[in-house]
């Protein structure tokens, strides 16, 4: 075991633990007790000692001041994407600036304030040590995870010292513990149902290639509101009011409810028992299961719901799922097995412990990568799409959502003034069509390009998104080879509520978006036609008769006015009506210079922000 190098590790909310493969096989990093889970807790003392793991979920309740736990609500987030999780963090959480301008967020505890990252990091060392302190890692995140999320947990396992080879979809780790791989094709369900969250992820599998057709969810549902359920049970039974704030009581209450949880999923029937004998407090009262089963099952028909969404996103019905797996602790409920398999009609795949399967898929990525056994890919899609801001505030999707990472995408531009030396590109993301719908990511400045006229530059937009969603943005002026580049870290993240949100709005607004786009495109078709002219008048005006010129005038001011109208179809014939009077001007000035001029000349004109 010391001399392990390479690791899988599964970073969870409630719990982590490691994994490794041995002589072919994959197994999971257990202490001498033969417990591999490690709570996701860390506790600060007053002398200075911090304590990870079990000694710190301990704590928890008792001391939740100087206690952290679930620290991966945090990951790369900034605190207006954190307003459900505030009310639930007894540490105060500050933003700051770094010198590179990004927001960054601080959990102040014992005195000090610490990042997400390095709290992170903290738990990443302690599943590190007892795995004999490897170098290299393969780091599991949830589908959904958007970029800053996955920049987030990478960094944490640069500060905890390790070489993140790779950071794994947990569904795709999932499935690569099953060995689904060597089934060459099908449709694969995950079902994820840990202590704080649930997500339901559709694979596709394809010559041994896994994609993320689709994931749906909740981050608030999961094993810890079942222990809710029944300390709320218990507290009506007892008298107690839990929204007093009794420190001592909650953490007895939650650790006997767990653990009656649990044994309910072995036995017909378990105790609940509260002992506190300083307050001369002796509880007892027995559940059945069923009991137990009619309080969660409000709460296992919503994470149904949310399979029925993430089938609808892939287009598929529950019986064309090959295969289902199920992950996270709370999936050893055997009332959550009967229904999760009478909902996809199929026994779905239990033999592995669900809470360690996620970090044996983990160890079998990380094994691949370094043995460079198989050239295994896995793949998955970019949430979101990705694009850069256009003239009139319009977002030109350069990824689309769902493309396959890695994904790439280029798009040539051109300038809409003359002597432009710079371009400032906006980057977005997001399904709507303005920018003012979608989330702005950052800034590319490309600077250098030699003066020329109007759309003369050409600019190629380069869009990479590698296998960790990190997305890199190239700016190439193919005449002068000014060039220009970025990696995107995203002041913040977003929440899958509002990556939901933003799809769902997307199809909603469809109609709408496409006709204020389709207005922007006109008006600003439009304009560049009246600079045109202009600029033709003064070239070849002279040439033109009077009625010619007088036709001109009158049509420019039909199509101004039809700029400032919201009218799309007037808008069309007023841009059509002054192509025919302009036609005479434009057949004079059509001669072999602007022939050659217009040769080099790109479709779309970035918006013209000099800097
Ligand atoms: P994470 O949320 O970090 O992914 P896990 O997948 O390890 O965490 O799930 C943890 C949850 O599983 C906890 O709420 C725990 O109480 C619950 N759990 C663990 N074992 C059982 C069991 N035998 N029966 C019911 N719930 C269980
Ligand atoms: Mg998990």
């Amino acid at each position: 075991m010391n001399s392990l190098q390479v690791v899988g590790i599964d970073l969870g909310t409630t719990y982590s633990l490691a994994a490794y493969v041995e002589n072919g096989r994959a197994m999971v990093v257990r202490d001498t007790h033969g417990v591999a889970l490690i709570p996701s807790c860390i506790s600060f003392h007053e002398d200075g000692t911090v304590l990870v793991g079990s000694a710190a979920k301990a704590r928890a309740l008792l001391d939740p001041e100087h206690t952290i736990f679930s620290i991966k609500r945090l990951m790369g987030r900034n605190l207006a994407d954190l307003k459900k999780e505030l009310e639930l963090i007894p540490h105060q959480i500050v933003e700051r600036e770094t010198a590179d301008g990004r927001k960054v967020l601080h959990v102040n505890i014992a005195g000090r304030e610490y990042t997400p990252e390095e709290l992170s990091a903290m738990i990443l060392k302690e599943v590190r040590r007892r795995a004999g302190n490897p170098s290299k890692a393969v780091i599991t995140v949830p589908a959904y995870f958007d970029d800053s999320q996955r920049q987030a947990t990478r960094d944490a396992g640069r500060i905890a010292g390790l070489d993140v080879l790779r950071i794994v979809n947990e569904p795709t780790a999932a499935a690569l513990a099953y060995g689904l791989d060597r089934r060459g094709q099908g449709i694969i369900a995950v079902y994820d149902l840990g202590g704080g969250t649930f997500d339901c992820s559709i694979l596709s599998l394809s010559e041994g290639v896994f994609k993320v057709l689709a994931t749906h969810g909740d981050t608030y549902l999961g094993g810890d509101d079942f222990d809710r359920l029944l300390m709320k049970a218990v507290a009506a039974d007892m008298g107690v009011d839990l929204s007093h704030k009794d420190p001592e009581l909650l953490q007895h209450l939650r650790d006997a409810a767990e653990r009656t949880k649990i044994a309910l999923s072995l036995a017909e029937n378990a105790e609940l028992k509260v002992e506190i004998p300083t307050r001369a407090l002796h509880y007892t009262r027995t559940f059945s299961r069923s009991e137990f089963e009619q309080m969660i099952q409000p709460l296992i028909e919503r994470s149904l719901e949310r399979c029925q969404s993430a089938l609808r996103d892939a287009q598929l019905t529950p019986s064309q799922v090959d295969e289902v797996v199920l992950v996270g602790g709370s999936t050893r409920i055997p009332y959550v097995r009967r229904r999760v398999g009478e909902f996809f009609g199929k026994t779905p795949h239990t033999e592995l412990n669900p809470d360690e399967v996620v970090a044996l898929g983990a160890a079998i990525q990380a094994d691949i990568l370094t043995s460079g056994r198989r050239d295994m890919l896995l793949l998955d899609v970019v949430p979101l799409s990705l694009g850069i801001e256009t003239l009139g505030g319009v977002v030109d999707k350069i990824i689309h959502r769902n493309s396959t990472v890695p994904a790439r995408g280029v798009t040539r531009y051109t300038t809409a003034v003359d002597n432009q030396t710079a371009i400032l590109l906006n980057i977005y993301q997001g399904e709507r069509e303005l920018t003012k719908d979608c989330r702005f990511l950052g800034t590319l400045k490309l600077a250098g390009i030699p003066p020329m006229p109007a759309q003369f530059p050409q600019v190629d937009v380069t869009f990479l998104v590698n296998h960790d969603g990190i997305l890199t943005v190239t700016a190439k002026e193919q005449r002068s080879g000014a060039e220009a580049q970025v990696t995107i870290q995203p002041a913040h993240g977003l929440t899958r509520e509002e990556i939901e949100k933003l799809v769902e709005q997307s199809i909603e607004y469809a109609q709408q978006d496409f006709t204020a786009r389709r207005l922007i495109e006109l008006r600003n078709k439009a304009e560049a036609d009246i600079r045109h002219t202009h600029k033709g008048l003064a070239e070849a005006g002279d040439q033109l008769t009077p009625q010619q010129r007088d036709a001109i005038v009158t049509a420019e001011e039909e199509l101004r006015a039809a700029i400032r109208s919201d009218d799309l179809s007037a808008l069309q014939q007023a841009i059509d009506r002054f192509a025919q009077v302009t036609n005479p001007l434009a057949t004079i000035i059509m001669n072999e210079v602007i022939k050659k001029r217009l040769s080099g000349i790109a479709e779309r004109e970035l918006k013209p922000e000099n800097i």
